[in-house]
C-alpha cells in the first residue's frame, strides 16, 4: 500500500533566454498546467551567454525535464545538444530540449510545427499545395517557414528579403523550389501567392510598418504575419481590407508549445480561446 504522506516533487520545465522578461511561454505553460491539474511548475530562467552551457547541464540535476530554448541561445543549442530531430537539424536551431533518463539532451524545433497548426486551426481549408507562397523575410523564424512549408508540398515558393543574399543562402540549402525574389519586387511576387507569410519584425510594436502591397494577391489567398503584438498587425488589417482570409501570429506561438509540454508533464494539451486570452492579458 502506498504511503498517503508519500513526497512527489513537482516536475519541473521551463524557459532559457537573455533576457527571459518579455517571455509569454510561462503564462501558457503554467496555464495548462492548472488546467490538468498537474503538480508542475514551469519557470523563466535567464541565463546569459557566458553561463549557458553549464547552466543547462545543471538543469537536470536541479529535476528538470526539460526546457524551451529562445533568443539568443537556439542555434548555440544545436551543437549543445547530444542529437537532435530532423526537423531542428534542417532549421539549423533548437527550442525545445528533454533531459533523457540516460543524462543526455534531445532538441527539437517546434516552431514550423506551430506554424502549420495555426495555419490548421484559424483557415481550415488552407492547403499549402494549393498554389505559390510568397515568404517575406529570411531570419530564424523563415527557416522553420520555409522548412514547414515545403515538407507540406508547397510547390514553389518565392522569398524575399531586404537582405538579398540571406535569402539566397537559404534558397540555397533548401532547393530549387525557392526562388529569391528581390525586395522591391516582393509586391509582384503575391501576384497568384495563395500563401503569403510575413516572417519579418517589420510591424512590431515599436517596428516600422510591413509596405509591402499584396493587392495583385488571389481572392482565395491566406495571409499570416508572425508578429503578434499587435495581435492584428497594419499588413494583416490590409489583407483583411482586400477580402483575403488572414491568420495572426499568436496560435503559432501557442501550438509550438505543444510538444514540449507534453514530454515533460505527459500530457497533450489544447490550444483554445480561454488560452490566447490568458497569454493575450499577460
Ligand atoms: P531575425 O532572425 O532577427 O530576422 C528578422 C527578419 O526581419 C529578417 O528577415 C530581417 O531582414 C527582417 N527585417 C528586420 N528589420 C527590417 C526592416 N527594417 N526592413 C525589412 N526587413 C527587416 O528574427 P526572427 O527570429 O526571424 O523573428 C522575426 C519575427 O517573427 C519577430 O517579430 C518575431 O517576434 C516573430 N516570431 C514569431 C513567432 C511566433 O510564434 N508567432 C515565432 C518566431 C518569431 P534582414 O535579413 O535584411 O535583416
Amino acid at each position: 500500500m502506498s504511503d498517503v504522506n508519500e513526497y512527489r516533487p513537482p516536475l519541473l520545465a521551463g524557459v532559457v533566454g537573455y533576457p527571459i522578461d518579455h517571455s509569454r511561454s510561462p503564462v501558457m505553460h503554467n496555464y495548462w498546467l492548472k488546467r490538468h491539474g498537474i503538480n508542475g511548475f514551469y519557470i523563466p530562467i535567464s541565463l546569459a551567454a557566458s553561463d549557458f552551457v553549464a547552466g543547462i547541464r545543471s538543469l537536470p540535476r536541479l529535476g528538470f525535464k526539460g526546457v524551451n530554448i529562445t533568443i539568443p541561445h537556439k542555434v548555440s543549442m544545436l551543437g549543445l545538444a547530444d542529437s537532435v530531430t530532423d526537423r531542428a537539424a534542417l532549421i539549423g536551431a533548437v527550442n525545445t530540449i528533454t533531459f533523457k533518463d540516460d543524462g543526455s539532451i534531445r532538441g527539437d524545433n517546434t516552431d514550423g510545427y506551430g506554424f502549420i497548426q495555426n495555419m490548421r486551426q484559424n483557415a481550415p481549408d488552407w492547403d499549402a499545395r494549393s498554389g505559390p507562397a510568397l515568404v517575406l523575410g529570411a531570419g530564424g523564424a523563415a527557416r522553420a517557414v520555409v522548412s514547414a512549408l515545403l515538407s507540406e508540398g508547397v510547390t514553389e515558393l518565392r522569398l524575399a528579403n531586404r537582405t538579398r543574399q540571406r535569402a539566397q543562402l537559404l534558397a540555397d540549402q533548401f532547393g530549387a523550389k525557392v526562388q529569391v525574389v528581390d525586395w522591391n519586387r516582393a509586391s509582384d511576387a503575391a501576384d497568384g501567392a495563395m500563401t503569403i507569410v510575413n516572417t519579418t519584425s517589420l510591424g512590431m510594436q515599436g517596428q516600422p510598418d510591413l509596405l509591402i502591397n499584396i493587392d495583385s494577391a488571389p481572392k482565395a489567398a491566406t495571409v499570416t504575419d508572425l508578429v503578434y503584438a499587435p495581435l492584428i498587425t497594419p499588413f494583416l488589417e490590409n489583407a483583411a481590407a482586400l477580402g483575403l482570409k488572414t491568420v495572426d501570429g499568436l496560435g503559432m506561438l501557442l501550438h509550438q508549445g505543444v510538444p514540449g509540454f507534453e514530454l515533460w508533464f505527459d500530457h497533450r494539451p489544447e490550444v483554445d480561446e480561454g488560452l490566447r486570452m490568458a497569454v493575450l492579458d499577460r
